[in-house]
């Protein structure tokens, strides 16, 4: 069973990725498995052009910026799981956490975080209960977006990026992947409050 199983392979789901697997030096996140489930296929980012992201050279292609974000995650944070190619059909809730089935294998994870955008064909089976209409969306767009207290769902259960109901903005995806992660570690650390930071000072 891994310790959380994150859907998705955006700027929310990644940076949520990036943050988990930044902590590995920290005791209580050391023996951590963290899994990313890496589908781009049905991304936003897939058609953009960027120009107006912090950090991001203008100019850059969504496309290259999934790959790169990707490529970032495997060399930096090795130790996180990643699975490409795989989409996910259903998230089961057990006594003691998630059956995640996609449509080739199925796995087991404790905590689950959601980061599959907020598009009205969201068809997750065990996840379709929480839909809500997006509530920072244009009306005629019917997007949606899972109904949550800051990121939480239900119990171990969180969204991030779009599908929390947030505005469509690259940096605002990421940003709240990074939440959600700072989230799972405070959890990790017994309710006190833990980010992950690195610092050029020894
Ligand atoms: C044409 C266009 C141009 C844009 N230009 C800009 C811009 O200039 N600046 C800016 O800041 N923002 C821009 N955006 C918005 C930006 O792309 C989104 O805000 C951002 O990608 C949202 O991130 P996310 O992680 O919430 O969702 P996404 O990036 O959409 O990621 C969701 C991920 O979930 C995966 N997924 C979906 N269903 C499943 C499933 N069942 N199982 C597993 N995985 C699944 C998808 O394949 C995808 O990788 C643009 C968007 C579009 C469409």
């Amino acid at each position: 069973m891994t310790d959380v199983f994150i859907i998705g392979g955006g700027p929310a789901a990644v940076s949520c990725a990036l943050v988990l697997g930044s902590a590995y030096r920290k005791e209580f996140a050391s023996a951590r498995k963290i899994t990313l489930l890496a589908h781009q296929k049905a991304s936003y980012l897939q058609d953009a052009l960027l120009n107006n992201v912090y950090g991001i050279l203008p100019g850059t292609s969504g496309k290259d910026l999934l790959h790169e974000s990707l490529s970032h995650l495997q060399q930096t944070y090795p130790h996180v799981e990643i699975i490409h190619n795989e989409k996910v059909t259903e998230v089961i809730r057990l006594n003691a956490g998630f059956q995640i089935k996609t449509n080739e294998n199925i796995y087991l994870a404790k905590t689950v975080v959601v980061a599959t955008n907020s598009t009205s064909a969201f068809n997750i089976e065990g996840l379709t209960k929480y839909i809500i209409p997006h509530e920072k969306s244009i009306p005629s767009k019917n997007r949606v977006q899972l109904k949550n207290d800051n990121h939480l769902v239900d119990d171990n259960l969180f969204v991030a990026g779009t599908l929390a109901g947030l505005p469509s903005q690259v940096s605002i995806a990421a940003g709240s992947g990074a939440f959600v992660a700072t989230e799972i570690l405070t959890q990790w650390n017994n309710g006190l409050p833990a980010h992950s930071h690195d610092s050029i000072k020894k």
